[in-house]
């Protein structure tokens, strides 16, 4: 009996998603262009992350193809299961790491600017 090719079982972990607060009703012009720029980069730095995370799930899906042009066994196809889960994971917590990272980044950048426009 051949080994059939299953869709990957590999867990979907969301990015951590944190806004930036939406700006506040404010009269100032300058304010709420200083918050859409925070945004727009904001954006900007969750479609890296995305197509960081697309390309690994494409990696982890190409290795899993890989393995299964070999016969393997239930006990083997369960150990490569928990390697590429495992994979999986730390680049979640890497890109999480990154993504909290530019969410520091950001957030200093505004309190900066309401610190010096107090
Ligand atoms: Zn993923
Ligand atoms: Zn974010
Ligand atoms: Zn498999
Ligand atoms: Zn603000």
């Amino acid at each position: 009996m051949q080994t059939q090719l299953k869709k990957t079982t590999l867990i979907v972990l969301p990015l951590a998603g944190l806004l930036l607060t939406a700006p506040v009703a404010s009269a100032h012009d300058e304010h709420r262009a200083v918050h859409e720029d925070l945004n727009t980069e904001h954006q900007a730095t969750h479609e890296d992350l995305n197509a960081a995370h697309d390309e690994t799930h494409q990696d982890l899906n190409a290795a899993h193809r890989a393995a299964h042009t070999q016969p393997m066994t239930r006990r083997q196809h369960r150990r490569l299961h928990r390697q590429l889960n495992k994979a999986h994971r730390v680049e979640h917590q890497a890109l999480n790491a990154e993504h909290g990272a530019a969410h520091q980044d950001l957030n200093a950048e505004h309190k900066d600017y309401h610190d010096f426009n107090q």
